[in-house]
């Protein structure tokens, strides 16, 4: 079962701008958090 166990510990994805941690609720290919990304907008 080490496939199983591999996935457990994936590590959480942080944004690359302030470090917090993103929270997955896409299918996720990004690499900042919301707050930041807000910040890219404008
Ligand atoms: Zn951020």
């Amino acid at each position: 079962m080490v496939t199983l166990e591999f996935y457990r510990n994936l590590p959480k994805k942080v944004c690359r701008e302030c470090g917090c941690e993103i929270e997955e609720q896409h299918e996720s290919y990004i690499y900042e958090c919301e707050h930041c990304m807000r910040k890219h907008e404008e």
